[in-house]
């Protein structure tokens, strides 16, 4: 039976590039992986693409063309890349990429003609609104994950996540298969981000550590799973890929209101300021 699942998360958080690793880590298992980039930049893909941009849905779309086999491109180790594309910045709804491209994709049967395994929808959903509220409301993903640092304003993106995933629960939306942690330095924020999977109900599935390997590979045009397969960067790519696939867990989050969300997130900050052992101008010395 074939899975799909959404990955959310705040702008710039590394939703594309833990995307691409797990689309790469997957097929590397022998899965056979869609992953489809629903943000206006389409840039999610391009790490399974020796750093090189496809054409988007909209574009196909926009052309008129009825060759809907464009919009699916083939990347490392097989991976089926769509990039759904977007609106010109400043015109128009920043989710008519997503629209056309499930209208595309699920309405006309062109997941079912290439029929992978795993379905992967890399959304930036800070708000869950329009068209980026589409694969949870509409339940077309089984599961949504989302990637969060200790940051407070990623984690504010995650509890709004929670109040729409919420919000749909009861009419047979996706839920929450769990958090992954991202760019993780120390315990603190291991333990801050374990808290409030705690006190909203739900799990963390994996925490990834920030690690130039990541940078370093993202330079080449590749995805960490590609350049540095040897590296414990991509073995925890390769955990968090086997421990997805056999994540069963459905979980409706209990968001904090927005004043109960600050009360708690300065019980931690002491302990983190305490863990940031900064040098007097504030930049740590490792
Ligand atoms: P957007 O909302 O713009 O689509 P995003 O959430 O998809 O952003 P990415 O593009 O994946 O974020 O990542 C942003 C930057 O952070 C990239 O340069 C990426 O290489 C870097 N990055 C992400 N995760 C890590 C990590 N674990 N270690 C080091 N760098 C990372
Ligand atoms: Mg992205």
């Amino acid at each position: 039976k074939r899975k799909q699942i959404a990955i959310y998360g705040k702008g710039g958080i590394g939703k594309s590039t833990t995307t691409s690793n797990l689309s790469a880590a997957l097929s590397d298992i022998g899965y056979s992986v869609m992953q489809i980039g629903c943000d206006p930049k389409n840039d999610s893909t391009t790490t399974l693409h020796k750093g090189k941009a496809i054409p988007t849905v909209l574009d196909t779309v926009r052309s008129r063309s009825n060759d809907f086999d464009k919009v699916i491109h083939e990347g490392y180790n097989g991976v089926q890349c769509v990039e759904a594309g977007g609106p010109e910045p400043g015109v128009g709804c920043a989710g008519r990429g997503i629209i056309a491209a499930i209208e595309l994709l699920d309405t006309n049967g062109i997941i079912d003609d290439y029929d992978p395994d795993i379905v992967i929808y890399d959304v930036l959903g800070d708000v869950v609104c329009g068209g980026f509220a589409i694969p949870i409301r509409q339940g077309i993903a089984e599961q949504v994950y989302t990637v969060t640092s200790s940051d407070y304003m990623a984690i504010y993106a995650v509890n709004n996540l929670f109040k729409g995933i919420l919000k749909y629960s009861g009419s047979g939306g996706a839920l929450l298969g769990g958090i992954i942690g991202n760019s993780i330095k120390r315990i603190a924020q291991k333990d801050m981000i374990d808290d409030f999977s705690d006190k909203t109900g739900t799990n963390v599935i994996e925490y990834i550590p920030r690690s130039s390997t990541v940078t370093q590979c993202e330079l080449d045009g590749v995805t960490t799973i590609e350049g540095a397969p040897d590296s414990q960067q991509a073995q925890i790519y390769r955990d968090l890929a086997q421990k997805i696939v056999d994540n069963k867990q459905k979980y409706i989050p209990k968001p904090f209101d927005a004043d109960d969300l600050s009360d708690w997130a300065s019980t931690w900050i002491n302990r983190i300021l305490t863990e940031e052992k900064v040098s007097s101008r504030g930049i740590q010395k490792e």
